[in-house]
């Protein structure tokens, strides 16, 4: 089972996903858990190149679309399918729909190349539920700025303005509603346990009894 957890900057994703992980266990099931960009040293390698390197703000928009379908399809083939060929619920922060939101709408890139980029990097593993995790940009980013407080680093794409943010909210909501069969539309607003149960809500059947 293949599942994704998406939405904005300080949605929550870190925590549900942590949160679901603890609940699946307990079940009995095996987890694994990874975060995009990242996953594999070789993907964790480009994370680090396009989140803290000053190099990557003169990247074209197409340049960093390569970069992370590069680090997504080595992130699918080391990490995802072996997981779930091995039979496991495997988790993962951001997938293609973070792709969707970010490069295909930040960059004037063609439609077509993200597309294409999608169908080389995921290779056919697309997930059995993505979690989109909803929440006003204002809220989401003042936890994120607490969230840096305690010691996390910012990265260049936190330093955006409020209406890119909001523009990004739409893009996943309209995934959302495109996508229904696939995709979860959960209010991320409450507090961490109430959003937990609406994530094990959508989660919970798809688990084999
Ligand atoms: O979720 P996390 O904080 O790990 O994401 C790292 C950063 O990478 C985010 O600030 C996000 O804006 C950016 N990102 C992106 N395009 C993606 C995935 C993440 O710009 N496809």
């Amino acid at each position: 089972l293949f599942i994704s957890f998406e939405g904005g900057e300080g949605v929550g994703k870190s925590t549900q996903i942590r949160l679901l992980a603890k609940r699946l266990r307990a079940r009995g099931h095996d987890v694994t858990v990874s975060r995009e960009p990242g996953g594999t040293p070789g993907a964790e390698a480009v994370r680090h190149v396009l989140l803290d390197q000053a190099a990557a703000e003169s990247f074209g928009p197409a340049m960093e679309a390569l970069l992370f379908a590069a680090a997504r399809n080595d992130h699918v083939e080391q990490v995802i399918r072996p997981a779930l060929a091995r039979g496991e619920v495997m988790l993962v922060d951001r997938f293609m729909d973070s792709t969707r939101v970010y490069q295909g709408m930040s960059g004037n890139l063609d439609p077509g190349f993200v597309t294409s980029l999608e169908r080389v990097a995921v290779h056919g593993t697309v997930p059995d539920l993505t979690i989109i995790l909803d929440l006003d940009p204002e809220t989401g980013l003042k936890r994120a700025h607490a969230r840096r407080t305690q010691g996390q680093q910012r990265d260049r794409f936190e330093k955006e303005t409020v209406a890119v943010h909001e523009a990004r909210r739409r893009a996943f909501r309209h995934i959302a509603e495109a996508e229904p069969d696939r995709c979860r539309l959960i209010d991320a607003s409450g507090d961490a346990a109430d959003v937990a149960e609406a994530v094990w809500h959508a989660v919970e059947p798809l688990l084999e009894r």
